[in-house]
């Protein structure tokens, strides 16, 4: 819902002032989040040309086999190499082993264009130098392959810093450019992708280039013209990584629902001087159909209250989605990490009222969701079925990762997959009193 300034497509903070400046509760305790292997699910398909092999033990290789479901095609963008204690008898020795695998791999699969060693968790692994071995590697398989390293292992990664660590690893052998380009980082689906830089394209902003790009041909190169907007709010090391390069950052509102993909494209229409007239143009027919989709799917929705657990980092522009566009409550807003630079737009128009946090001590945190018995619970698999064993409707977080939830054109499936829990909860209870 724009609130309607004199200014166009600016959405107006709530009167309130919003919740950029209001104490933040900051807890470290147990934590119950994915490790950042699981952006390899979603990287994979983006990145055309690229291969994740995993340096980890036989839980890392389950992990990927589970998240990723049954791997029914031939020939898989991503392995484990499972490190035994015994090969580490001597470091030595695991270096020559991943050579040798790696070589196997590459002379095998000649598709291959960019390799990314990942780290994991198990102490055999912190022990070998993966960034050492990638620059020794890109040494013997330049120019065809380019090898890069990060880690994604639980001690060091959330499930969404993944991709932050992936993306932040590219930065540094971007090429350097003087063109004034827009970048925008973070991986969409294709068919989201595409939307996004047609409706660019249809404001004359160009060029765009996205970081990850399909292949690594179409790669962008960065300096310090390059202006640069993130796509998801995960991206801290990402975004530090760009700025050093001296790259600018366009600061906005995440694209989620009319009115965040609006403004999202207003920050960019602005520093790259598209007219009132055009953006009008470009934006009134999506936004009419973001808004009658939001308010179908949004019918359960209103007056209804919202917890988020700390997850995927997506909690604060979600809540600022579901507040203005959905008409709910949210209770608590917990988030991983809060970036003021990347979140800040966004919690600026949050309207004031729920605890935001940081981190978390999960079971301070289960009970204050179970004193405040919401609505609705976003949170992690593990958490989903206790809660919803003690009568609480929930919504799991990596599903709003893995679903296309960007932009106008999927503003009522994001609508939908809040109001999906609460209608088969109310129907279950139809049934239970009939
Ligand atoms: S938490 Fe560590 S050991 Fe477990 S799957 Fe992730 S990287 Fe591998």
């Amino acid at each position: 819902m724009n609130a309607g300034s004199g200014r166009m497509n600016v959405p107006m903070p709530p009167v309130d002032g919003g919740c950029r400046s209001v104490p933040v509760l900051k807890q470290r305790g147990q934590r119950e989040v994915f490790c950042g292997l699981t952006g390899i699910i979603w990287l994979h398909r983006k990145m055309q040309d690229a291969f994740f092999l995993v340096v980890g033990s036989r839980t890392c290789a389950h992990l990927l086999q589970s998240a990723a479901g049954v791997m029914i095609f031939a020939e898989p963008r991503f392995g484990t190499a499972i490190l035994e204690e015994t090969d580490l008898a001597g470091l030595a020795d695991a270096h020559v082993e991943l050579d040798r695998e790696v070589a196997r791999l590459l002379a095998r699969r000649p598709d291959i264009r960019q390799l990314f060693l990942v780290g994991s968790c198990p102490s055999e692994v912190i022990k070998i130098d993966l960034s050492r071995a990638a620059e020794r590697l890109s040494q013997v398989h330049a120019p065809h392959v380019r090898v890069l390293n990060y880690s994604g292992s639980g001690i060091e990664t959330t499930f969404t810093e993944g991709e932050d660590a992936c993306l932040a690893s590219m930065v540094p052998v971007l090429p350097e450019t003087d063109a004034r380009e827009l970048l925008v980082v973070g991986a969409l689906p294709d068919v989201v992708e595409d939307q996004m830089l047609s409706l660019l394209a249809d404001m004359g902003v160009g060029p765009v280039r996205c970081l990850p790009a399909r292949r690594i041909d179409s790669e962008t190169a960065v300096g310090t013209n390059t202006q640069f907007i993130l796509a998801q709010p995960f991206l801290g090391d990402t975004h530090a990584a760009l700025e050093r390069r001296g790259a600018h950052h366009i600061a906005a509102p995440f694209p989620f629902g009319d009115e965040g993909t609006t403004a999202w494209l207003q920050a960019i229409a602005t520093e790259f001087g598209v007219s009132a007239e055009t953006f009008e143009a470009v934006t009134a027919a999506p936004r009419a159909r973001a808004r009658k989709a939001i308010a179908q799917a949004a019918e359960h929705l209103g007056g209804k209250s919202v917890f988020f657990f700390p997850d995927s980092q997506l909690e604060i522009p979600l809540a600022r989605f579901l507040t203005r566009e959905c008409g709910m409550t949210a209770v608590e807003v917990g988030s991983p990490y809060i970036h003021d630079a990347i979140h800040g737009p966004d919690l600026d128009l949050l309207p004031a009222g729920p605890q935001i946090s940081e981190g978390q001590d999960v079971e301070l945190q289960l009970d204050r969701v179970r004193a405040a018995r919401p609505d609705l619970t976003v949170c992690g698999l593990g958490l989903a079925n206790p809660l919803e064993a003690e009568g609480l409707a929930t919504k799991w977080a990596i599903e709003l990762v893995f679903t296309p939830v960007h932009f106008y054109e999927q503003a009522g499936d994001l609508a939908g997959l809040f109001s999906r829990p609460l209608r088969r909860k109310s129907m279950l209870h139809l049934e239970a009193a009939e």
